[in-house]
């Protein structure tokens, strides 16, 4: 893996080659120049997705509809799949095709071991940093997204959470979910910032106004759109810079207010 972050676009690329290194943060990269918002999807972004945190989820999200559906477990991974698919989480699928409810589902599928999961200091150093408020704005749970943030030693850092439930079981990407998301939190779409692991959940930010971030990875092959990633030779015009390590990007950013109120303080 590179020890730059891989930008998208040809102006995040020029941007990125100007910081030459995380320890000349001079340049603040394009679009954050206002951000005052700082939104996180959690799983797959917060923390990596080959730390297979996320396949417990999945594992068990096939346990639950085969139990509770009576099928085989291979039969109810294909459903799971396809629900993901199409309705954006396999949870949506389940309400709307079964009329399941939602809150044993979710109990269950988030109890994890998180015992593979490493506390990450230099990712909440680079959020702390951060100037604004943080969120988390997941499909997951509420309690899913404290017991992750809580391990990874960020929760304190986040000034909310904004879950599926709060999303009235209306998951990312559809457009209602984000217009829920700003409503509830008094976000202004332009000054805020949107970090995610699937590009299409960047769409909708994108149209709004706000700063689009991918962290990426390429250990992930759930769902179709892993694969279109690996053939692109320049992302979707949707995601406006793209990262391998969420942290490392975030250091790169470049200290926003001292470039605002302090311009000497840059280097020559
Ligand atoms: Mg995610």
């Amino acid at each position: 893996m590179s020890d730059l972050p891989k930008p998208l676009n040809g102006h995040a690329a020029s941007e990125a080659l100007k910081l030459g290194s995380a320890q000349t943060p001079e340049v603040v990269l394009k679009g954050f120049q206002r951000t005052e918002v700082w939104v996180f999807d959690l799983d797959n972004t917060l923390y990596p997705a080959d730390c297979q945190l996320f396949a417990q989820v999945d594992q068990r999200m096939g346990e639950f509809i085969a139990r509770y559906l009576g099928v085989p477990f291979e039969y109810a991974r294909h459903l799971q799949k396809s629900y993901y698919r199409q309705f954006g989480t396999t949870l949506t699928g389940m309400m709307r095709v079964h009329r399941m409810d939602p809150r044993p589902f979710l109990d269950y599928v988030h109890e994890l071991d998180l015992s593979g999961l490493a506390e990450h200091p230099r990712l909440a150093a680079a959020i702390e940093r951060l100037p604004g408020r943080k969120l988390i704005f997941t499909n997951g749970s509420r309690a899913h997204a404290e017991r992750v943030a809580g391990k990874l030693g960020v929760l304190s850092l986040f000034d909310g959470i904004f879950d599926i439930v709060d999303a009235a079981y209306v998951p990312k990407p559809a457009a209602a979910c984000y217009e829920a998301f700003l409503k509830a939190h008094g976000v202004d779409a332009p000054t805020a910032a949107m970090f995610e692991d699937m590009p299409h959940n960047l769409e909708a930010p994108h149209a709004l106004g706000m700063t689009t971030v991918l962290v990426r990875s390429d250990s992930n092959d759930d769902h179709p759109v892993h694969r279109t990633m690996r053939t692109w030779t320049v992302p979707p015009a949707h995601v406006h810079h793209m990262t391998y390590d969420l942290a490392e990007f975030l250091e790169r950013i470049g200290p926003i207010p001292a470039l605002v109120d302090a311009p000497s303080t840059q280097r020559s």
